[in-house]
C-alpha cells in the first residue's frame, strides 16, 4: 500500500532530521514520479503528498493536465533541454536542474513572456563524473553570478545527484561538498540569490542527505516501487 510506504518514509525523514538536530519541518518530500501513471500519482496525492518531481516534459504535461489539481506543486528534476524551457516555465514551480547560462537565459526569456518569476536551483556535478549533468564546483559561482542578473529567474539553492554507491555513507562526502559550496555562495552575498534549498537525497541515501542539510529529498522507488 502506497499509504503505508509514504507514512514510513515520512517517519524515516523525521527521525533522521531529529537525530541530527534539524527541524523535520525544514525537509520536504518531493515524490519522483517519472514513469508513474496519473492514477499512481493520484493515489500518492490522496495519501498526503503534494510535491511531485518529473523528468520528462511530455510525460509530465500529460500527467499534469490529466490530474489538474491546483494543490499540487510540480518540480522539474530531469535534464532540461533549452528547446523545452517554454514548457518547463508553464508547468513547474521549481526547476532543479539549471546547469548552464544558455539554459538559464532561455528559461528567463520564456518566463518573461508569461510574466512569471521562475524559481530555479543550480545543479552541481559534485562528483565530477563526465556522464552527469551539472556545473562543476569550480564554475558554479560564476554561473550563479551570471544567472543573478536575469530578471525573471530566482535562484533558491542547489541540487546534486551524487554517484551511486550501495552504501549511503560513501555518498555523504558529496552531500557535505554541496553544503560547503552553498556556504561559500552565501558568503559572496550575490544579489537576487538565495541559498535556502538543497535538493539532495534519493531512496538509497536520503537519511544521510537529511542529516547533512537537505531541504528537498527526491524519492521515487521507496514510494512507487521499482521502475520498469
Ligand atoms: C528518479 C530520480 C530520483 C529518485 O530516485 P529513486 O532512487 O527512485 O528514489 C531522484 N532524483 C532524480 C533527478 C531522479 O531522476
Amino acid at each position: 500500500m502506497i499509504k503505508e510506504k509514504i507514512k514510513k518514509i515520512k517517519h524515516r525523514i523525521n527521525e533522521a532530521a531529529k537525530s541530527c538536530g534539524r527541524n523535520p519541518e525544514s525537509v520536504h518530500l518531493v515524490a519522483a514520479s517519472k514513469t508513474v501513471s496519473a492514477d499512481g500519482v493520484k493515489s500518492a496525492i490522496t495519501a498526503g503528498l503534494h510535491i511531485f518531481g518529473e523528468n520528462y516534459i511530455q510525460e509530465a504535461i500529460d500527467k499534469i493536465q490529466s490530474i489538474a489539481d491546483d494543490s499540487v506543486s510540480w518540480h522539474f528534476i530531469g535534464h532540461l533541454q533549452s528547446n523545452k524551457a517554454k514548457y518547463a516555465v508553464r508547468y513547474f514551480d521549481l526547476i532543479h536542474s539549471v546547469d548552464s547560462i544558455k539554459l538559464a537565459k532561455e528559461i528567463n526569456k520564456q518566463a518573461k513572456k508569461i510574466n512569471k518569476n521562475q524559481k530555479i536551483l543550480v545543479q552541481v556535478n559534485i562528483s565530477m563524473e563526465s556522464t552527469k549533468s551539472g556545473v562543476t564546483v569550480e564554475n558554479a559561482i560564476s554561473l550563479i553570478r551570471e544567472i543573478s542578473r536575469l530578471e525573471n529567474l530566482s535562484v533558491k539553492g542547489l541540487m546534486t545527484m551524487p554517484p551511486y554507491f550501495n552504501s549511503p555513507e560513501k555518498v555523504r562526502p558529496y552531500f557535505k561538498g554541496l553544503v560547503q559550496l552553498k556556504d561559500k555562495i552565501i558568503s559572496q552575498n550575490i544579489p537576487n540569490v538565495e541559498m535556502n534549498e538543497l535538493s539532495m537525497g534519493m531512496t538509497g541515501d536520503f537519511e544521510a542527505a537529511v542529516c547533512e542539510g537537505s531541504t528537498l529529498v527526491r524519492i521515487g522507488t521507496a514510494i512507487f516501487g521499482e521502475r520498469a
